[in-house]
């Protein structure tokens, strides 16, 4: 029976340990902090961890979803029924997302306060016995037991790596920016609008975030800059002392210069800049780099295309998370238990320079390679092609789309309504 590594216990790793599990496979999961849930798991504390890692969750405290719970759930786990709101608060996430590891006894494969801190190829003549369906190369992992203060080093398989992307900020470099008097926090810091009562705020970047955190100071801040590049200004209602603005191209002692040469002035800079992929445990040798925001060289943004018994979950940015990390691990358990082959090396770099040259060719950046939104349902639907699975019910595609229109023109009542699934392709409002 092939082990398999899995580096994070967040839904992609749940999601991983569930299906390895069930087709055979012996997954070990191992999570840095002490609980399960990933970025579900909210933290009060910014800074570092009572082992002086970054604390890893960017929650804040009255987060609710921006998806309805009935299009987030896993396919074959919905969310319980007696909470009757759509749009659920952060811990009901958490909470699904423990009930799902306990409904499929996955605690016993997961070591909870373990970091991974390595991850490196053995060479391919290394040991005998079964490989993942014959999946080369092996691979040493070391991981620091953080509660024994013990470092030890194992040889799996295969390794998943899931280990999240909305944890290190990103934060660009705004000229000026050591002038600038007042205070400078990324969202990935943000807990609360308390602390900027009556102050006025710069909230740079209008992603989901941004416009999350934008509206939500507008109940305790004077006023709230929106700052962005944006083709169109947001179309939505917006709270009274919320104003959109250009983006913040230089800072000043008391403020910013946009990029329309208006001045403003600010007490405090929220950057919702987004995050980058880090992979610090994955050694030189196993060849993954990350540039221009792109995690290379991944075949179908999942395998690595120079060593495929590696495999990352969850790559892709604005997807449906749970439902893609689902379809994404089903297609890599059929790789690994040898069901569905893999191209060789050779071809999966071609097919995916393939890819990206038809990404730029369409006229997008190189950092929007990994970016999906509404051609997730075709890569999904190739993925479980591909792998012989079940697709997602259409329902999920169509709620889902549904929403994004609601919501990008009811900022602030899209939370209020309430669906429910009637078949698998339709659903309803719930009144
Ligand atoms: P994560 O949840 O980030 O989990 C990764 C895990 O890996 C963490 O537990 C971490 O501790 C662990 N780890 C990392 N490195 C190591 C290591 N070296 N060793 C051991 N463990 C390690 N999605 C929705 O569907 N709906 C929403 O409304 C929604 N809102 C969001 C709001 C915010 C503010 C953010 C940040 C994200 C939101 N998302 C939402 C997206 C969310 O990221 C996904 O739903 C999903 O939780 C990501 O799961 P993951 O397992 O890929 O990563």
């Amino acid at each position: 029976m092939s082990r398999v590594g899995v580096i994070g216990a967040g839904g992609a790793g749940l999601c991983a340990a569930k299906h390895l599990l069930a087709a055979g496979l012996q997954p070990q999961v191992w999570e840095a902090t002490s609980g399960l849930g990933g970025t579900w798991r909210h933290s009060t504390r910014t800074g570092t961890d009572l082992y002086g890692l970054p604390i890893f969750s960017s929650m804040y405290n009255n987060l609710r979803t921006n998806l309805p719970k009935e299009v987030m759930a896993f396919p074959d786990f919905p969310f319980p029924s007696e909470d009757d709101t759509s749009f659920v608060h952060h811990t009901t996430v958490s909470n699904y997302l423990n009930r799902y590891a306990t409904h499929f006894n996955l605690l016993p494969h997961i070591k909870t306060e373990h970091h991974v801190q390595k991850v490196a190829p053995l060479p391919n003549n290394s040991g005998s016995g079964n490989t993942a369906a014959g999946l080369l190369p092996r691979w040493a992992i070391t991981v620091r037991d953080l509660k024994q203060q013990i470092t030890t080093t194992d040889v799996y398989d295969a390794v998943v790596v899931c280990n999240g992307h909305y944890s290190k900020p990103s934060i660009p470099s705004l000229p000026g920016v050591e002038e600038y008097q007042g205070r400078q926090i990324h969202s990935h810091d943000y807990r609360e609008p308390k602390p900027f009562t009556g102050q006025t705020v710069l909230v740079l970047g209008a992603g989901a975030s941004g416009i999350d955190i934008a509206i939500e100071l507008c109940s305790t801040a004077k006023q709230v800059y929106l700052s962005h590049n944006q083709k169109n200004n947001i179309a939505s209602d917006l709270p009274k002392n919320l104003h959109q603005v250009k983006g913040a191209s230089e800072a000043t002692r008391d403020g910013f210069i946009l990029t329309d040469a208006t001045r403003v002035q600010a007490d405090v800079i929220i950057y919702c800049t987004g995050y980058e992929y880090t992979f610090s445990f994955l050694c030189e040798s196993c060849g993954v780099g990350v540039s221009r925001g792109q995690v290379t060289p991944l075949y179908r943004h999942i395998h690595n295309v120079l060593l495929p018994s590696m495999a990352f979950i969850g790559i892709p940015v604005q997807i449906c998370p749970f439902p893609f990390f689902d379809t994404q691990v089903r297609y890599v358990t059929k790789v690994l238990t040898g069901k569905v082959s893999l191209p060789s090396p050779k071809d999966m770099e071609a097919i995916t320079q393939q890819e990206f040259l038809q990404h730029m060719k369409e006229g997008h950046a190189p950092e929007d390679f990994h970016l999906m939104s509404s051609s997730q349902w075709e890569y999904m639907r190739e993925l479980t092609d591909a792998a012989g699975e079940e697709p997602l019910p259409s329902v999920i595609k169509t709620l889902f789309t549904d929403v994004r229109k609601v919501r990008n023109n009811n900022l602030l009542t899209y939370k209020q309504n309430k669906y429910r699934f009637t078949g698998p392709e339709t659903y309803e409002v719930v009144q």
